[in-house]
């Protein structure tokens, strides 16, 4: 007997453009799927779809979860000022209970909005990282090596520390899995990117990096290196293993054919990006570059939420504003890219984004009911133009479900909130 089957849905499994299946029914057993069709197999515990949408979980490629503590504290700064005067002196007072308590919060936030997974750089990741797992959600985590400052030592890095934490407790495979990171290129040199990639071809594990977000960084990574910052990473090997980098929103044509050269993954992070007015990225020339191309909520400091469906759907609307061309990204493509692209971004191609016998249940089900999701002539249409990320009544990681018609079943929200609200705030304000 199966553990849990869900029926009468109207599956999108993202297998292919244009799959999409009727009365589906998807068996799940050891937090696996394991029957897709038509039948009704016996289970356990039995989900009626009612005709609702059924797709695989999203990933957030690119996320600086606890930062929902500083949702809404910092808004229409200009970049420079955004970062050095509100966010860094605010992180430079966080201590580990505040980041957890914001990096719950925005799990919650994650999981209420259909995502499953996140690749995560910030602080004390091994306690995020334990909150995760009692939670239940997947996360690729990394705490980002920058190395400012002539006084500046490896080995006294609190980043350096914690990442050697995160990769001797869980390593590359499993729900929870560490990744490391290089800030950005013009956060540390050469030889410390050499120091943090020792680590990446040693465990295996993703490099997690910030890539020509802004015109000026973009510019001025040339003028240190002679090179643009992708072309730099290549010179000093630190793609020959799996890159995942954020934004990109300033390479030129010859850095695309770089990262495609070596699988380099691009989390395009379009809502942060406009905020910031940091420009948009060219996904629809990275795409036909041959990039891995997924997508980043960023922080909520810069976003103010956590909800790809809006990222899903600003992807699409700003490559055909920036190409004026409506068919330069069509609704699949961006919806692949927070499902099969995320995982393959992730190093969880054979394991999630995709509704496929053998990969891990990690599933939504969406109220399309709702006036403003009918009718319904294209389902993936529906999603990537229509829905929203409040529209997800179903999250479900590993076969359990986490989140189902407003209650958080491995969390306590009242607590989470409290949490942010009561301890995290008063650091923010500094109070
Ligand atoms: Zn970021």
């Amino acid at each position: 007997m199966l553990d849990t089957l869900i029926k009468n849905a109207l599956a999108i499994p993202m297998t292919d453009a244009g799959d999409v299946i009727d009365n589906c029914s998807i068996g799940v057993e050891g937090g696996k799927i394991v029957y897709i069709g038509h039948e009704t197999p016996e289970a356990r515990e039995v989900i009626d779809a009612g005709g609702r949408i059924v797709m695989p979980g999203l990933i957030n490629a690119h996320a600086h979860t606890a930062m929902c503590i500083m949702r809404g504290y910092a808004d229409d700064y200009p970049l420079k000022s955004w970062l050095y005067d509100k966010v860094f002196p605010v992180e430079a007072r966080l201590d580990e209970r505040a980041i957890v308590a914001g990096a719950t919060l925005g799990m919650a936030e994650m999981l209420r909005t259909g995502t499953v997974s996140f690749s995560d750089m910030y602080f004390c990741q091994p306690a995020v990282a334990k909150a995760a797992e009692k939670i239940g959600m997947k996360a690729n985590l990394c705490n980002a090596v920058i190395a400012l400052g002539d006084g500046y030592v490896f080995e006294n890095d609190r980043a350096v520390r914690e990442t050697a934490e995160l990769l001797s407790k869980y390593g590359a495979s499993g729900s929870i899995r560490a990744d490391v990171s290089i800030h950005a290129e013009y956060t540390s040199p050469p030889a410390v990117w050499r120091r943090v990639h020792e680590w990446a071809k040693e465990y295996g594990v993703i490099t997690h990096i910030h890539l020509s977000e802004t015109l000026s960084e973009h510019e001025e990574a040339k003028t240190r290196h002679g090179m643009s910052a992708a072309r730099a990473f290549e010179a000093n090997g630190i793609f020959d293993t799996p890159v995942l980098a954020a934004h990109g929103v300033w390479l030129e044509e010859d850095d695309m054919a770089v990262l495609a050269n070596n699988g380099v993954s691009v989390a395009h992070c379009p809502v942060s990006n406009m905020k910031l007015g940091s420009g948009s990225a060219d996904t629809a020339a990275m795409i036909r570059a041959g990039i891995n191309v997924c997508l980043g909520t960023d922080g909520a400091c810069s976003n103010n939420s956590l909800d790809l469906f809006e990222e899903i759907k600003l992807a699409a609307l700003v490559a055909k504003a920036e190409a004026l061309d409506p068919t330069a990204l069509p609704a699949y493509e961006a919806l692949k890219m927070a499902t099969v692209n995320g995982a393959r971004a992730q190093g969880r191609a054979d394991e999630t984004g995709r509704i496929e016998i053998g990969l891990d249940a990690d599933l939504i089900m969406i109220d399309s009911n709702s006036p403003h999701l009918r009718p319904i002539y294209d389902p993936v249409a529906a999603v990537v133009y229509s829905a929203h990320g409040s529209d997800v009544c179903m999250t479900m990681v590993r076969g359990r479900v986490l989140y189902r018609d407003g209650e958080w079943l491995t969390l306590d929200i009242e607590k989470a909130v409290r949490d942010v609200e009561e301890y995290a705030v008063p650091i923010v304000l500094n109070r």
